[in-house]
Order: C-alpha cells, then sequence, then structure tokens
C-alpha cells in the first residue's frame, strides 16, 4: 500500500486556517527543506520506547506499559490451512450490497479441529453447508463479525473440506475504522452505485488490507494465510470487471448483464484479493508474454501509455534486480475515485487514486511513477513473500519504499535517487518527534498503526544503509535468495537474516538487533580540524543520541577529504560515544566530509564555516550533499559570495536541475542591492528547457515582484517587459508555470490578470485553481462563487475539503455569494452524494453558516436535513444534523 501524496502547498496561500485544511504530507519539487527535528524528541522517545527484544512478553507485562506500548500482539495462530477460495459475486447496485456465495477449501493446520471459525463482517447468512450435501451446518454469528460453524465430526491433517456459504454482504452498515494510511476499513466501496450523481461515474472496488476483505467474502482474514481463487462477477454489460489472476472467459446473462470469470492459480493472502468495476477505457500493454493492462476513465485514455508506460521496463528492471520473474499471472493497473489509499497491491490488480489521471500538462509537473514502482515492487515484497503478521508490515512496506529508490536510480541516476532517499529520512525525522518505535513492532493499540513513516519511509533508509555496510552483491544476492527460500509463503525479518548470514558468512544478529528491533536512530556531531605540527587531519566523532535500548550505535560510514580536484575516501568505523580519527596528510585539506555517501539513517550534525558550506555547494561529489549545503547558505544568501555563487549555480546548465532549482529556491530570499542583476540574469532561465528550473525560475520572479513597489519593479524591467516575461509563460505546457505566469500578470495589471483568469476557468487543475480563485477572490469578482461550485463537483478528497472550506468562509465574510440557490444545491448534493461522511458533515457545516448569513434560506436546509434524518446511515454525520436542527 502507498500513503497518498497531496501536493497542498498551493492552498496556503490562501491564508486558509489549518482548521480548514487536514492532514497530509507538503512535497514540492525541488523543495529540499527537510524537517528540523528538536532535541527533545530524544526526549519524548524515552516516554514512548522501551521495547524489549528479549521476548519480554513471556515475564507480565506492566500495565503502564501495555497502556503505552498497546499488548503484545502475535501472528494469529492458524488451526485450519485456507487452500482454495470460489466467489460468485452479484452486486445489487441500489442497495450497495453484495450477494454472494463462497465456497472455501480448508484443511486443519495440525492439530483436529471440529470447529470452523471465519472471519464475516457485517453479512446477512443465508445458508452454509458442508460439500455437495444439502443439509445445512449449524453455526452461530453473534457479533456479525466471525461465524463459528459447528462441522459436526472432528477432521485431521489429513482431511480436507469444503464449505459454501450463501450470503449478503452489506458494507456501509458497518461502523468505520482506518488509519492515517487507510482512510476506511468497509472493504467494499460503491461510488455512486445508484447512478442518480451526474457528476460522478458509477464505479465498485474493494480495500482488503489491512483486515477488510471479509467485509466481501467470508475467510480467514489473516496476512498468514495463503489462497488461490476464482471469482464470477456479475455486472451491466457496459462496465468492466477486474479481478485477481486471468479472465476465463465471459458470459452474456438475458438480462443485460454479463458474468466475468477469474481465476488466479497461484496463492496468495486474503487481504490481496480484489475487485473492480465500472465503465472504464482498457489500454493494453506487454512484458515478455505476460499481459500488462491500464483501466482508466475513457476521458484519460489517450494519457494512459503516458502515465503508465514505463510498466513494462519496470517489471523487467525488478525482474533482474531481484533475479526472480515477475511470478503472476498479468500486471493489471486501475484508477478509482475516492480510494481510501495512495494506491493498493492487490496481487496482479494494482488500485490506485485518481491524481493518476493526469493530462500532459500535469504530468510533466510532476508524475506518480514513484507510487507504480511502490505497487509493483510489492509483488515480490508483499505478495509473493508476505509479512507473518502485522508487527512485520516492514518486510513489505520496507522494501516497496526502498524500491522506489531503485527504480530512479536505474531509470534517472544517483542524484534523483537520492533526492528521494533525502525525502524519505525527513519524513521520517518528522514522525520521530511525536514516536519513535522499532521496525519490527510486536507492541501496539491497533494494527493500522504500524502503517506509519517508520515502516515507509525509515525502513526504506535502513536498507539503503545495509545495502552499503553489505556490499551491493551480498545485498541483492540476499534479497534474491530470501525471496527464493520464502516464495509463495510468509516472513519474518530474521529470515532475511538468516538468508544474508548464510550468504556473507557474518553474523549479522547485532546489526539487525540495532537498526531493526531498536527504536530511536543515531545522532552524529562531528567537527573537523587540522594539527599543523603533526600534518594530520582530525575528524572529531560524538554520538549525542538518546535511544532507549542502543547506548552507542556500531557505524561504518567513509569520509571524503577534499584536496583540490582530488577527493580521497576513508572508511571509518566508529563503535563509542567519542571517536577521534587522526588522518596523516601531506597538506591541510579544502574540506572534509564525514558520511560522504549519506547512507546514515539518521542524523549528522556538523560543524563549519561559511567558505567549507560554499566550497561543497560548488564541488560536493554528490548532489545531496550539494543541495544540504545550498540549504545552510540560504540564510546568508544576501552576501555576495553566497549570492554569485548561487546564481552561478542556477545558470549552469551542466548541473542537475534538483542543484539548479534549489540554488534559485535559495535566490527567491535575496534582497540585497543586486536584485535587477539576479532577475536580469535568470531571465534566460523562464526558457529553460527543464520544466523545474522554468517554474521555480517563474517563483522566483513573482517572489521578487511581490516584494518591490513600482518604481524598484520598473527600475529593472519595463511594463511591457515584465508583461512580455508572464505572456512566455502562459503558454506554457505546465500547469504550475500557467499558474506563477497568471499570478504574475495580476500583480503587475489587476485588470490583465482577470482577463487571464477568466480565459483560463475552464481548466481544472487544481493548481491553476487555485490560483484563479485567489484572483477571484482578491477582485471580488462574481465568478467566484460559480467557479468554486464548480471546482467542488470536479475535484475529490482533501481538496473537496479545502474548496468547500473557502466556500464557507466566502460566506462568512459576508462577500456577495452571487447565486445562493447554486451553492445551497451544491451543498445538498454534497451532503447526499459525497461519499466520505467529513465530506457531508463539512457541506452541513457550510449551510449553517449559510443560516447565518442568509437566514431566508433556513426553512429551506431545515426541511431538507429533516428528511436527510431518515436517509444519513453515518453516526457521526446524523449528530451533526441533529445539533444543527436543535439550535
Ligand atoms: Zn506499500
Amino acid at each position: 500500500m502507498r500513503t497518498r501524496v497531496f501536493i497542498y502547498f498551493i492552498l496556503l496561500s490562501f491564508g486558509v486556517s489549518s482548521s480548514v485544511l487536514l492532514s497530509g504530507c507538503r512535497t514540492r519539487k525541488g523543495s529540499q527543506k527537510a524537517a528540523e527535528v528538536e532535541s527533545k524528541a530524544q526526549e519524548i522517545s524515552a516516554l514512548l520506547d522501551s521495547l524489549d527484544l528479549e521476548f519480554e512478553y513471556l515475564q507480565s507485562e506492566s500495565e503502564e506499559k501495555v497502556k503505552k506500548e498497546g499488548d503484545f500482539q502475535p501472528s494469529y495462530t492458524r488451526y485450519f490451512r485456507l487452500i482454495h477460495t470460489q466467489l460468485e459475486l452479484r452486486p445489487v447496485w441500489d442497495s450497495a450490497w453484495m450477494e454472494g456465495k463462497a465456497t472455501l477449501m480448508l484443511s486443519p493446520w495440525f492439530y483436529p479441529q471440529d470447529t470452523l471459525v471465519l472471519d464475516a463482517k457485517g453479512f446477512d447468512i443465508h445458508k452454509i453447508r458442508l460439500g455437495t450435501s444439502e443439509t445445512s451446518l449449524e453455526y452461530t454469528y453473534e457479533n456479525r463479525k466471525q461465524i463459528h460453524i459447528a462441522l459436526g465430526k472432528t477432521y485431521t491433517r489429513e482431511d480436507t473440506i469444503k464449505i459454501t456459504i450463501e450470503y449478503t454482504a452489506k458494507p456501509n452498515d458497518l461502523k468505520q475504522g482506518g488509519s492515517s494510511a487507510i482512510r476506511s476499513d468497509k472493504g467494499l466501496y460503491f461510488i455512486n452505485p445508484d447512478g442518480k450523481n451526474p457528476d460522478r461515474p458509477q464505479q465498485l472496488w474493494t480495500q482488503g488490507e489491512t483486515e477488510a476483505s471479509s467485509c466481501w467474502f467470508p475467510t480467514i482474514d489473516a496476512p498468514n494465510q495463503k489462497t488461490s481463487q476464482e471469482v464470477w462477477i456479475t455486472v451491466p454489460d457496459s462496465f468492466i470487471s477486474l479481478s485477481n489472476g486471468r479472465k476465463m472467459k465471459s458470459m452474456n446473462n438475458p438480462d443485460g448483464t454479463r458474468t466475468d470469470y477469474w481465476k488466479q492459480d497461484l496463492p496468495h493472502a486474503p487481504y490481496l484479493f480484489m475487485l473492480a468495476a465500472g465503465k472504464f477505457s482498457h489500454v493494453s500493454d506487454f512484458w515478455r508474454n505476460i499481459p500488462v493492462d491500464y483501466y482508466v476513465e475513457p476521458e484519460y485514455e489517450k494519457y494512459a501509455k503516458m502515465i503508465f508506460g514505463n510498466t513494462p521496463e519496470m517489471i523487467e528492471f525488478f525482474s533482474k534486480k531481484f533475479n526472480f520473474d515477475y511470478p503472476w499471472d498479468k500486471f493489471s493497473q486501475i484508477v478509482v475515485r475516492d480510494f481510501v489509499s495512495g494506491a493498493m497491491e492487490n496481487t496482479s490488480a494494482v488500485i490506485h487514486f485518481d491524481a493518476l489521471q493526469q493530462d500532459s500538462f500535469s504530468h510533466r509537473d510532476g508524475s506518480y511513477e514513484g507510487i507504480i514502482a511502490h505497487e509493483l515492487a510489492h509483488h515480490w515484497f508483499g505478495d509473493l513473500v508476505t509479512a507473518e503478521s502485522w508487527a512485520q508490515i516492514c518486510m513489505n512496506e520496507s522494501f516497496a519504499t526502498y524500491s522506489e529508490y531503485l527504480w530512479k536510480e536505474y531509470k534517472y541516476g544517483l542524484s534523483e535517487a537520492e533526492q528521494e532517499l533525502e525525502n524519505n529520512l525527513s519524513i521520517y525525522l518528522a514522525e520521530s518527534r511525536s514516536k519513535m518505535k522499532p521496525l519490527v513492532r510486536h507492541h501496539y493499540h491497533s494494527r493500522e498503526e504500524v502503517f506509519d513513516s517508520h515502516s515507509y519511509q525509515k525502513g526504506a533508509c535502513l536498507l539503503h544503509y545495509m545495502r552499503s555496510e553489505l556490499g551491493d552483491d551480498a545485498f541483492f544476492e540476499g534479497l534474491s535468495q530470501y525471496l527464493k527460500k520464502r516464495k509463495f509463503n510468509t516472513v519474518e525479518m530474521e529470515d532475511l537474516r538468516l538468508v544474508l548470514e548464510e550468504i556473507t558468512g557474518r553474523d549479522l544478529k547485532l546489526f539487525f538487533d540495532q537498526w531493526f528491533y531498536s527504536s530511536g536512530h543515531p545522532i552524529v556531531e562531528v567537527n573537523y580540524a587540522w594539527d599543523e605540527t603533526e600534518n594530520q587531519a582530525e575528524i572529531i566523532v560524538r554520538q549525542v543520541q538518546y535511544a532507549p535500548r542502543i547506548e552507542v550505535y556500531t557505524l561504518n560510514l567513509s569520509a571524503a577529504i577534499y584536496q583540490g580536484d582530488e577527493v580521497k575516501l576513508i572508511p571509518l568505523h566508529i563503535s563509542s560515544r567519542d571517536t577521534i580519527f587522526r588522518i596523516p596528510l601531506s597538506v591541510k585539506p579544502d574540506v572534509m566530509v564525514l558520511d560522504h555517501a549519506m547512507v546514515l539513517p539518521g542524523k549528522i550534525e556538523e560543524y563549519r564555516e561559511g567558505e567549507e558550506w560554499l566550497f561543497l555547494a560548488k564541488s560536493a561529489r554528490r548532489d545531496r550533499q550539494r543541495i544540504r549545503a545550498i540549504e545552510q547558505l540560504m540564510s546568508d544568501v544576501n552576501d555576495e559570495v553566497v549570492f554569485e555563487c548561487l546564481l552561478g549555480i542556477a545558470k549552469d546548465k551542466q548541473q542537475w536541475n534538483g542543484v539548479r532549482t534549489s540554488a534559485l529556491e535559495a535566490l527567491s530570499f535575496y534582497d540585497g542591492d543586486f536584485r535587477k542583476v539576479l532577475l536580469t540574469e535568470l531571465k534566460p532561465l523562464l526558457q529553460d528547457t527543464i520544466t523545474d528550473v522554468r517554474y521555480m525560475a517563474y517563483a522566483l520572479l513573482n517572489q521578487h515582484l511581490e516584494g518591490m513597489d513600482e518604481t524598484e519593479r520598473l527600475e529593472i524591467f519595463s511594463l511591457s517587459e515584465w508583461v512580455s516575461l508572464f505572456e512566455t509563460g502562459l503558454k506554457d505546457s505546465s500547469y504550475n508555470i500557467l499558474s506563477e505566469a497568471l499570478s504574475g500578470i495580476y500583480t503587475i495589471d489587476t485588470v490583465a490578470g482577470l482577463k487571464v483568469a477568466h480565459s483560463l476557468s475552464h481548466y481544472t487543475n487544481e493548481t491553476l485553481g487555485a490560483s484563479i480563485i485567489r484572483i477571484y477572490r482578491k477582485a471580488s469578482d462574481p465568478a467566484l462563487v460559480p467557479f468554486l461550485v464548480r471546482s467542488i463537483r470536479t475535484v475529490e478528497g482533501y481538496s473537496r475539503m479545502m474548496y468547500l472550506g473557502l466556500l464557507g468562509m466566502h460566506i462568512e465574510a459576508g462577500l456577495s455569494v452571487g447565486n445562493a440557490i447554486l451553492i445551497l444545491n451544491l451543498l445538498k448534493d454534497m451532503a447526499i452524494f459525497s461519499d466520505s461522511p467529513r465530506q457531508r458533515i463539512q457541506a452541513i457545516g457550510v449551510m449553517e453558516i449559510m443560516i447565518e448569513e442568509l437566514p431566508a434560506y433556513k426553512p429551506d436546509i431545515f426541511e431538507y436535513l429533516e428528511q436527510r434524518l431518515g436517509k444519513e446511515k453515518e453516526e457521526d454525520v446524523l449528530r451533526r444534523i441533529r445539533s444543527m436542527l436543535e439550535e
């Protein structure tokens, strides 16, 4: 699974309060600003973590510890072995139900059994039979979560039994759960089920992880089960269906429906079962002789190859990198509406969230190829070898996240890949401010907790460090052997350790204990000195972290010694709190750098003079080091030497674009005397061949423009020159640049800017939309309300929440609401059709503002809400409606 990526920094520019904005992680291409981890984090860790790996759970745990960390969570005991699952499914669209008949083949795992317990959440059960017998079996189903079936006799592990269950699944009756990675857990989702909402397609899709497949078919819903499967799904003939495995045949039915038969012979875990249906365009591709398919809404058919076209190359790359050919029947990817996560690695049938449906402009601004690589890599790490319990989820997620690095390293080079790793480290370090957990995590309150930046981002950094520790050959051979040894089976971290020990001949117990079974991370302070009398360089290292189980980390890092054009790499072994390395040299080095390759999964705090940062910004051998140096120089950007250095980097087309955009970002803070020089020299960058560079150049131009009065502006460029610069931007094929150009024109000339905003208002891109909304708001333009209303109808998820919030603010500020009926109809639709209860609550909240500001609409709104009381099922939404009606 991949968590959603939100590019929502644009929304902050509205000055929208944080209560309107919901959680999400800010990403901005070219931005390298790592989240600063306060030293307090170490103290917090003491409160949060003290998991002792020495199987402390065998002793009685103190109540306090359980409260703090949650109970010990073992793998599920396997009473039965799930062997095969047959499903005959018929969605009931009007009521968002699923009529099903499931036939399960099972065998007692080891001990004889006379009762079978199956997970089945929120079903109406019609009949349960054994084998071909017509006689029903006795069962109890008290909590509507698990069926306890009396088998009538005791079976041994020599026996195989077949159980058939006829049922109706009613996912919307289930109480909602979920996590930060997966917003909901009702397993089966209908979008616009009755087809009455004209703004949205009719779709259904499923989401099994963690244990929600049992919301649509009865199973043993545990990651340590593996079953082959057959699915018959009946859909309207105009719909496609998609499930795991191969489509064996399709049968037309007399009632205008069609039944598709899907089959997967290779076993996989129940949480990887998948189903989707709706009107999609299907674009075919191939890897070797294996079908690779892309399913998107019809209007994105022409972009499908642009979005997914690197997939066959990716399958080839991973097959070779892991020395294990892609093992499944096919590889399909489908983009659905309102998905509860970023994407999900259902075996051979990945579901993506709708942000992947990009046109060429938005694709140029940033693709989602990382997500595609992540889900594909799960087909080895997760689907082929599966974490045997949620405590071991890092065995899936750390590897999938690190595979994003591997793909970038291969396809786009080391600098791109290292930027990915830097982002991963920053995200983990930011999370470590509030929690520090071991990667293998047997204590938690809810299994959804483990889907965090430890299991994903920190895990990726740890694997990268392990690769540097073992060497490429040992690391990749280890991965390959591990896959071969454990294929179609479950895994724990120990499986990997044993394979790597076998290969390398090394004992890795302490290594794994330090990195995977302990919480926290090293924080290394480093000072560099030159001893003139002895002619030796000194690297003075002190470990200052507080990590509960690790007093001192054992680290292997390389140091780089820069002398003119030469760089000497020296391996350093650190195994105490304080270490001084003395390196004899003939002359004083220009700069020394500990952890030259930046592999440390932790922090390095360096103390150096500004000129050393300047040297590194210009000459460090790794671009990631250069960006770190540029960030250090940002606060001194007004210094003439720093200014010259950054300007030189930004202009130099030989440099990697990540370094150039970092320099541009730093220069946007310049407010010294050479503004004219800066903007004149950077003018050619507005037409650079690299989109990111053009975008950052426009962003810089705007930032300076806004910081100047009219006289200053005209000293730099004439009015017609300013206009012409931004007009060039308006012809660009990037929404980011269009958006910057529009803002620029509006700053120069509000009348012209407003006119341009109107001319661009047919686009549905959110970045550009945000600029248009900002201008409409500033100009109090009557087009604002219709534009907001249209945007709210077309965007999804968090953006919709944000726009609803803006609409509320707009009404609250007492501004002209234009067509109030238009707004009211929108809010009514949102309160009915929005699949997310939070969106429905938000829409009702805006109705409340509307009543306050425009009391004439109160009777209408109250009448509407009273009707909703009888139809709304979600308790939170009902509570909101009732509280409003009571006021
Ligand atoms: Zn994942």
